[in-house]
């Protein structure tokens, strides 16, 4: 905490982390003997500039922008790119961090990074995207590389910016080096299913956690959070698999559907014309719609897949949600449940897939792009498909398998810490003090 002020979802992320690090440190003393908890907490590098650019109205307007790369013991740094105007070094630090432990429990060769910028996309024109974007690669092309550092997409960053920033890479250092980015377009180096890969992933991660009950999705109550990408294509497999999603929400507010939400109406709103959820209700005069985020945790559920931003469901939220009967928890986002409100979900037998495990998805196909640009060769919507639904179902034996292997029998937080460490950690030591 004194060397990093102030970052304090940095804190937390790291503070989870810790609680899990207990066993691994009293059975192997050799992660005590080469310093890995002091090492791996430590960003190999964070970049910090200047991002500079002309608005419409011809005022100059100054960003910033981020680039960690927090660990490439195990592969290339790799994770997305967030503009939201929240964003902030202890932010992007606490990706970072997770991130490297969630690639490594992908079972993909990929080291972690995060970036991003406060930017707000929000009320801005193509022009003014297009032209911010491009300044911000002007400084970010020099420290990426398909071997060495591969951003993606985050909040606030989807096929748009990543093709804007492509075309800027491409300008700047020539040739067509797809496997620089991740979750391009389908026609110049995208992969199929990648666009549905964080969603899908999540609910496939919840299809483990219950059939290990023996129970399913079919017929169960969903409520997701956020109606950005992960949002959506959770509740798109959720509802391909038999599930009710009766309510999903923006950073305004939330609808709810007691019919079930209508998913084109929200690709319709969302993804093609920029509109707020609120709008849903213009089309489906029966569903309801209420100001505020937190609102969304009284609906009664099944199972609830947050899928928008960092602590968004609080140690209320979670009591709300258990005396409502909820079975399941998925974390779509990152870091969406407080410390206190993971707690509460573990203390009453709550199923819960912590984000490390349950939001793998994404950079799982992201890697699996990254293998097809390399190839030259495209697979299938359906190869791709099953090779996520594989890699999830491999990330929840490992991380319930580590967890039962160090005494926390069920405990998926730890499970999924562990597992995730253990592959960086023994990296780290063969590769000496570096
Ligand atoms: P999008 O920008 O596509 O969507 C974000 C959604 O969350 C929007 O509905 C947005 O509402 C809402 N939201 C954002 N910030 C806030 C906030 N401060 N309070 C309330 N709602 C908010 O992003 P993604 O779907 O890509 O990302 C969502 C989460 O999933 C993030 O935590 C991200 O790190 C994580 N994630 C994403 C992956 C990916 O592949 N995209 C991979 C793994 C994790 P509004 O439209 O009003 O801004």
């Amino acid at each position: 905490i004194q060397r990093n002020p102030g970052e304090s979802e940095f804190h937390q992320a790291v503070k989870e982390f810790m609680y899990s690090m207990t066993p691994v440190l009293e059975r192997d003393p050799k992660y005590i003997q080469y310093n890995i908890l002091e090492r791996i907490v430590e960003p190999e590098r964070m970049i910090t500039f200047r991002v500079p650019w002309v608005d419409d109205q011809g005022r100059i307007q100054v960003n910033r922008g981020y680039r960690v790369q927090f660990n490439s013991a195990i592969g290339p740094y790799k994770g997305g790119i967030r503009f939201h105007p929240s964003v902030n070094a202890g932010i992007i630090k606490f990706l970072g961090f997770e991130q490297t432990f969630k690639n490594s429990l992908s079972g993909m060769p990929i080291g972690g990074g995060k970036g991003g910028s406060d930017f707000d996309p929000k009320g801005k024109s193509e022009g003014e995207v297009m032209r911010f974007v491009q300044s911000f690669m002007t400084e970010l092309y020099k420290y990426i590389g398909p071997d060495e550092d591969v951003p993606a997409g985050d909040i606030g960053v989807g096929p748009r910016e990543i093709g804007y920033m492509f075309g800027q890479y491409k300008r700047i250092c020539g040739g067509h080096e797809a496997g620089v980015f991740t979750g391009k377009g389908l026609t110049y180096g995208g992969s199929l299913v990648r666009k549905e890969a964080t969603g899908y992933g999540c609910v496939y991660f919840v299809e483990e956690m219950l059939k290990e009950k023996g129970m399913s999705l079919e017929g169960r109550t969903v409520v997701v959070s956020g109606s950005g990408n992960v949002a959506i294509y959770a509740m798109e497999k959720a509802m391909q698999l038999g599930a009710k999603v009766v309510a999903c929400s923006d950073s305004n507010g939330y609808v709810y559907d007691p019919q079930g939400i209508n998913l084109e109406t929200v690709k319709q709103l969302k993804e093609v014309e920029r509109r707020r959820i609120k709008d849903y209700v213009q089309e489906h005069p029966h569903a309801e719609y209420h100001e505020g985020c937190s609102g969304i945790w009284t609906i009664p559920c099944d199972i609830a897949l947050p899928c928008a931003t960092q602590n968004e469901i609080s140690e209320e939220s979670a009591s709300i949600l258990v005396k409502n009967g909820v079975i399941a928890v998925a974390e779509g986002a990152n870091m969406p449940s407080t410390l206190e409100a993971i707690d509460i979900f573990l203390q009453n037998d709550v199923l819960f897939g912590p984000a490390k495990a349950a939001n793998a998805g994404g950079v799982s196909v992201s890697a699996l792009e990254m293998s097809q640009n390399s190839m030259r060769f495209n697979w299938t919507f359906e190869e791709v498909d099953a090779k996520l639904r594989q890699i999830m179902s491999n990330i929840y034996r490992n991380s319930m398998a580590a967890a039962e292997e160090y005494g926390y029998t069920g405990n998926l937080v730890v499970g999924a810490n562990i597992a995730g460490f253990l592959k960086v950690a023994d990296s780290m030591i063969a590769q000496g003090v570096v």
